[in-house]
């Protein structure tokens, strides 16, 4: 089944309530130090003002525990928005109440306003606490769009609960419907072979989606802080290095499942090691096999690695990568992640990145317009990659039948 989209509506002058994810950076003084997820939301928003839609936007910022915040307010996101359209974004002082009613219904087609943080709201991440928040939301629109893919993994009233008030006016943002078919892609109908690169810290957040994408690809190469679980699993001395050692039958169980679907299996034959994790920190490089020293930890994949993965990458179609491979934030320990970085981002395979730190690493290199496609999701996308669908994008489907 298909999501609706956008075009499939009647959106001409349309009241139209849109779930954005503006949930960025700010600095101390208030300015927004990383539009990318507002860049992210301009395709729908242009779309609608075409189509002389009035434009209600709202989203959630930071985590203000369900009270009016002050430092978690979305002001400067509407002063932001409105310099990337240089057209007027009115901010409203709440998201529900007679006073956004009044604002909405002064608006004029083209304009838009910007709800103040759902999150001000505690029905926002707990729907049962008052079922008429997500009400009082629905009927500020005649439509309802979802374009935050980042926050569609969650059943909070803006994603799950306003689109059951729309009387099957609803649709998929252009962003939420491309990250729909990217992803949905790598799951469905991928190139061979198909390779999935997996680092970050845990095994224990990235089990679901290794056993999933285990009926899928046929290369597996693991780095980061989770390999060394794996490591440990299969006899070898880890020094202090991350390990979680209530994971390690599930790494016996990867491993085993790697053998029986016939998936090759790459881990790190070397890596970087250190006493601490500073920008000074003298950094060594120990085989695999030989064992890192009690008192250092491995914090990226060694060179041989390096190798070994842009090797496997030379040969695959299609490869889908989450996880940085190293403690990228500190300079001895970053240059396994960016030299996967940049032959991933090279190799003429169709390219899908997701979860924060990996996107961020690949949006600070040169080559990050080679990749396919850099999904806006952190938890979003490996649950979308775990279960295929989210509860925003069934929600969507429920609310247009
Ligand atoms: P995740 O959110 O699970 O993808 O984890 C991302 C984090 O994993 C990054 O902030 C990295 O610093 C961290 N990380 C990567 N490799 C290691 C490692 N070898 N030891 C500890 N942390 C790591």
């Amino acid at each position: 089944m298909k999501v609706p989209s956008l075009e499939s509506l009647p959106l001409q002058n349309a009241k139209v309530l849109v779930r954005v994810d503006f949930n960025v950076p700010l600095d101390p003084q208030g300015g927004v130090l990383d539009d990318t997820r507002i860049v992210a939301a301009l395709p729908t928003i242009r779309y609608l003002l075409s189509q002389g839609c009035r434009v209600i936007l709202m989203s959630h910022l930071g985590r203000p525990k369900g009270a009016a915040t002050p430092e978690f307010s979305l002001k400067p996101v509407s002063a932001a928005l409105s310099h990337l359209l240089n057209v007027p974004v009115k901010m409203a002082p709440d998201c529900i109440g007679p006073k956004v009613e009044a604002i909405v219904s002064e608006m004029q087609p083209g304009a838009i306003v910007l709800l103040e943080n759902l999150r001000f709201h505690p029905a926002e991440e707990k729907p049962e606490k008052d079922p008429t928040f997500a009400r009082q939301l629905a009927r500020l629109a005649d439509f309802y769009v979802d374009d935050a893919f980042g926050a569609a993994h969650r059943a909070h009233a803006s994603v799950v609960e306003v689109p059951k008030w729309m009387k099957r006016n609803v649709a998929a943002g252009l962003l939420l419907n491309k990250e729909i078919n990217f992803l949905g892609q790598a799951l469905h109908s991928p190139l061979h072979p198909f390779m999935a690169l997996i680092g970050g810290a845990k095994v224990s957040s990235k089990i679901g989606v290794l056993r999933t994408l285990l009926e899928k690809i046929d290369i597996l190469a693991i780095g980061g802080g989770m390999a060394f679980t794996f490591l440990k699993a299969l006899g070898h001395e880890v020094g202090g290095s991350l390990i979680e050692l209530d994971q390690i039958a599930e790494a016996l169980a990867i491993m085993d499942l790697c053998k029986k679907k016939e998936v090759t299996l790459l881990l790190p034959v070397d890596v970087v090691a250190a006493k601490e994790v500073t920008d000074e920190a003298e950094a060594h490089i120990y085989k695999v096999q030989e064992g890192i020293p009690q008192d250092e930890k491995g914090l990226d994949i060694g060179p041989k690695t390096i190798l070994l993965f842009n090797q496997a990458m030379k040969q695959a179609q299609t490869i889908l990568w989450n996880g940085p491979m190293g403690v990228f934030e500190r300079k001895p320990f970053s240059r396994g992640t960016f030299a996967i970085a940049e032959a991933f981002a090279k190799t003429g395979a169709v390219t899908i990145a997701g979860g924060g730190e990996t996107v961020a690493a690949l949006q600070s290199t040169p080559w990050k317009d080679q990749v396919t496609h850099l999904s806006t999701g952190g938890g979003a996308t490996l649950e979308f990659l775990e279960f295929g669908t989210l509860p925003g994008i069934e929600a969507l489907y429920t609310g247009s039948t």
